[in-house]
């Protein structure tokens, strides 16, 4: 934190007014549920992205990222519109762009970041930059936000000013996850409660395996099962597939004719049920191979029906269960990213092997792998 205050210093010539952090993410089960107003089970991760950040009432906007070449970006605020920035300095810019066109009264700022979430893994790097500038900019200003509306205009800060279709969960992962906890979020009204995710205490880790790919298949592919999903949820007459139960499953597809909307409706209905039973074992004191059991039945659905994984992935789950992991899926949306690990603390390492060997085995290059230990949400730090 120091670094990036003496950063800071360096860059603008003078001390921060503060510095903020805000986590990346897992989710470890509930995937392409969230634009279908369904439930996600996401936890912070301890990577964080860190923002030294100081007001300034002038109307200028300067950015700079100590883990991007290219030195200082320096915007007007006034002239900031969707679309009108480039690279990675959008993501910042539409922060501020989105409060701004909320009527929040942000009148600039000199921000300096450096984030240690690996970028484009599935792990949420964009809205760890968005929500600690979100943070950063509420407490400068006064704004009074709070965390869901923070996340909420992160999202739209991707959405409509950078132009990605991601749902809210990353955003409100990061901004009101706690430590020892996963979050279980209804995004249908962005009501949330603290699961206590307390693995090192029942002798387990989570895992997670970057497979350090992204196929460019994975482009146009999450508005096609957006799309999709959409066109289930009008032929069955509902809102969203939210309103769809599980026990309402085999009824609900035998009303559908389209092939493909059938499989997507599948795997968000029956993924939103896994949602539950998961908090409903979690609660119980966790039968934790039963967990695994359903993190396991969560990636068959998003490889069959939503057909959203690819060879790495696969690879990744079916070596470290080979290996004697209890569970594993892919997380995130998939065609590359990365995939969550339920082990035994004593096997981590020997499953780490297991699907380092497989990948190697298999031609791929060496994945990452990492503890998802359950961390803290954005915060200020000093
Ligand atoms: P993910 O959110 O899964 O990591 P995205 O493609 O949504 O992947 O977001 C990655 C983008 O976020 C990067 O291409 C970059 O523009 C921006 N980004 C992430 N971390 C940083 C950083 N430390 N500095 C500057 N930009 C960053
Ligand atoms: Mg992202």
């Amino acid at each position: 934190m120091s670094g990036v205050a003496a950063e800071f210093g360096e860059l603008y010539g003078r001390a921060p007014d503060g510095v903020w952090a805000a986590p990346g993410r897992v989710n470890l089960i509930g995937e392409y549920t969230d634009f279908n107003e369904g439930f996600v089970l996401p936890l912070a991760l301890p990577h964080t992205a860190v923002a030294a950040v100081s007001r300034r009432d002038d109307g200028i906007l300067r950015l700079h990222s100590r883990d991007v070449d290219g030195g200082v970006v320096e915007l007007a605020v006034d002239a900031l519109k969707p679309g009108g920035v480039e690279g990675w300095a959008a993501y910042p810019a539409g922060v501020v762009w989105a409060l701004r066109d909320a009527g929040h009264p942000v009148g600039g700022a000199d921000v300096h970041l450096a984030s240690t979430v690996p970028t484009g893994a599935g792990l949420s790097s964009s809205a760890a930059l968005e929500v600690v500038t979100a943070l950063a900019l509420n407490d400068l200003y006064g704004l009074g936000l709070d965390r869901p509306r923070l996340a909420l205009l992160a999202q739209r800060a991707e959405n409509a000013f950078v132009g990605v279709p991601c749902g809210v969960m990353d955003q409100m992962a990061s901004a009101c996850a706690e430590e020892g906890h996963a979050l279980f979020l209804d995004t249908r009204d962005l009501s949330y409660r603290q699961v206590p995710f307390d693995l090192a205490a029942v002798g387990l880790r989570l895992l997670v395996v970057d497979t350090r790919v992204k196929h460019a298949l994975g482009d146009g592919a999450y508005a096609e099962r957006r799309a999709g999903c959409e066109a289930g949820a009008r032929a069955l007459g509902v809102r969203a597939l939210r309103e769809v139960s599980a026990a309402q499953l085999p009824d609900a597809l035998g009303r559908l004719s389209d092939e493909t909307v059938r499989r997507y409706v599948r795997h968000v209905v029956s993924d939103n049920d896994r949602v539950a039973r998961t908090i409903a074992l979690l609660d119980a004191g966790g039968d934790m191979r039963a967990v695994g059991a359903l993190l396991v039945e969560g990636h068959a659905s998003l490889r069959d029906d939503l057909r959203v994984s690819c060879p790495e992935l696969d690879l990744a789950v079916s070596a470290a269960v080979g290996a004697g992991a209890l569970g594993a899926r892919m997380t995130g949306g998939g065609f590359g990213g990365s995939a969550v690990v339920l082990v035994p603390a004593g096997a981590a390492d020997s499953v780490a092997d297991a699907v380092r060997g497989a990948f190697s085995a298999a031609g791929y290059g060496e994945p990452g792998v990492f503890p998802a230990v359950p961390s803290a949400g954005a915060r200020r730090l000093g």
